[in-house]
């Protein structure tokens, strides 16, 4: 999907519109022109790993897991064989180890089971293993395999609501908004520079607008002020 395409609601950007983003899409570029994930990973499958465990958590939590965990279980076919209980004790600090523990496994199960080990570079294909969605599967395919990916988080869900580059709620239907809105080109590096800009400036409880480069073109009312 690219210029000229539908977003959720089928309805299609004006210029006005695709123009209004791209002077968005612009400013985050010159603020954050090197970009991407703060998660440490040699591979694409210890990018997906991490990616997971990485809910709920900041990203230096996990890279302080991860270490351990991959000089353990370095391959799928490591983690697929792992006693759950060990891999719960190296990444307990990450919070809902359970259930991260049950996904990583499955996830390495099911890429031996189906893709020889290899992480694929697929969309349709990553969300098939267990615990992966479309933000995660955004995340390997634009982080590690340099694709046109946008990941919907919840400072990119935030950020675009306020800036209006869209109106949805749903991850999936934001995701093709922008999709419909910004030059492909442009996908790979979007949500990592939004995220970065969410935690620098556009924060969920009190956005620093007054110093906010975006300020002039953002439509959120009102507005927030320095503090005295
Ligand atoms: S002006 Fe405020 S609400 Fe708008 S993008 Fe900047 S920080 Fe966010």
């Amino acid at each position: 999907m690219g210029r000229g395409e539908a977003r959720a609601d089928r309805t299609v950007p004006t210029a006005k519109e695709r123009g209004y983003a791209r002077r968005i899409v612009n400013r985050l570029a010159s603020r954050y022109p090197e970009i991407g994930t703060a998660l440490e990973y040699a591979n694409p499958f210890e990018l997906l790993v991490s990616t997971v465990i990485s809910a709920q958590t900041t990203d230096d939590n996990v890279n302080r897991a991860t270490p351990e965990l991959f000089a353990r279980w370095p391959t799928p076919d490591d983690l697929a064989d792992a006693d759950p209980e060990e891999v719960e004790t190296v990444i307990f600090s990450t919070g809902f180890y359970r259930q991260k523990t049950r996904s990583i496994i499955a996830l390495s199960q099911n890429l031996v089971d189906r893709y020889g080990g290899v992480v694929p570079d697929d969309m349709a294909e990553l969300v098939t293993l267990k615990g992966v969605g479309r933000k995660t599967a955004s995340v390997v395919l634009a982080e590690a395999f340099g694709k046109p990916a946008i990941a919907v988080d919840t400072h990119v869900r935030r950020i675009t609501n306020r800036l209006l580059l869209t109106t949805e709620n749903d991850p999936t239907r934001i995701e093709q908004d922008l999709k419909a809105l910004v030059p492909k080109h442009e996908w790979r590096h979007l949500s990592m520079r939004i995220i970065q800009f969410g935690r620098d400036t556009c924060n969920a409880r009190k956005p620093r607008c007054w110093e906010c480069e975006l300020a002039k073109l953002c439509p959120f009312v009102p507005k927030s002020h320095p503090p005295e």
